[in-house]
């Protein structure tokens, strides 16, 4: 698994630093989370395929996380797109979206599907055969979900010098990566423990992003590979998290522990602060494994 930060500060776009959008590479799929104004510059920046994306996720209705999101549906259609796109976000998404293309008469050339949530408990949202995706409900100003990427548990891993050894014929390969015993050319049957590797241990990414700080949410990132989880403020500016519904470092690195999470990602900076050193080390006096995100990073899940 694979995540490219597009974008990780919160409020208006300025020449360095772009408003939230993530792009995760799971199992041979592209999904964009959020997608801020200029959303659609940074993935030609970073050379994201554009038809790759299939499906995109809205946490909230707050303009820096979705005011990219008509200028790239409008692309898509520019760039002669046939391909389905899928659109995940709050009830309303689809009114906004569909008014701006209507009064514009761009009919587009791709079919669009809107799933719109409305749900306070967490749903899936999306599955297929190898990944699952769930909603996080947070504590926002307005209705705001993060997101829970899970890879299913995968197929066991043939020992090809242990099946060849056996004396056991190729058709039977995909039996035994489902798990099953065999019978080889003598008509032995072989254990497949024998005959196999553990499958690798499957991986999950949670997005949390917005909210304040939201213990609620403990219980079900428990344990997750990597977090990421917004930070807008630092200590000094925790007097504003109330108001505004969002966490300091701080918060996010609480959330961390006590969900035992592998890693935990900060962003959604406050574009006051100049330097992010301070949320990195603030967070740190709490949890260990802390990294910064940054516009165009990858990190490897
Ligand atoms: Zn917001």
């Amino acid at each position: 698994m694979k995540l490219t930060i597009l974008g990780c500060y919160s409020a208006t776009p300025r020449i360095n630093t772009n408003p939230t959008s993530q792009v995760l590479n799971i199992r041979n799929h592209l999904f964009l989370i959020d997608c801020g104004e200029g959303t659609q510059i940074q993935l030609r920046r970073h050379r994201v395929k554009f038809s790759r994306i299939r499906h995109i996720f809205i946490s909230h209705l707050h303009g820096d996380h979705y005011f990219g999101l008509v200028g790239l549906i409008s692309t898509f259609m520019l760039l002669g797109r046939e391909a389905d796109l899928h659109i995940y976000g709050p009830k309303g998404i689809k009114e906004i979206i569909l008014l701006q293309l209507k009064l514009g008469k761009s009919w587009l050339n791709y079919p669009l599907f809107f799933h719109e949530i409305e749900s306070k408990d967490p749903q899936f949202i999306f599955e297929d055969e190898k990944v699952t995706v769930q909603t996080i409900p947070l504590k926002h100003r307005i209705y705001t979900n993060g997101f829970l990427f899970k890879e299913k548990k995968g197929e066991r891993k043939l020992n090809l010098a242990a099946v060849q050894k056996a004396g056991i014929d190729i058709s039977y390969y995909r039996k035994i990566k489902k798990g099953f015993d065999v019978k080889n050319e003598n008509e032995e049957l072989i254990s497949n423990k024998e005959l196999t590797f553990e499958p690798d241990i499957p991986k999950s990414y949670a997005y949390c992003s917005d909210t304040a700080f939201h213990p609620d949410c403990i219980s079900q990132i428990k344990n997750v590979t990597t977090l990421y989880h917004e930070s807008t403020f630092l200590n000094e500016h925790g007097h504003m998290c109330d108001s505004t519904g969002h966490s300091t470092a701080v918060h996010a690195a609480s959330i961390a522990k006590k969900a035992s999470v592998g890693k935990l990602i900060l962003g959604h900076y406050s574009t006051r602060y100049s330097s992010l050193d301070l949320f990195k080390s603030e967070a740190e006096s709490i949890f260990e494994n802390v990294e910064l995100a940054k516009d165009g990073k990858t990190f490897l899940i």
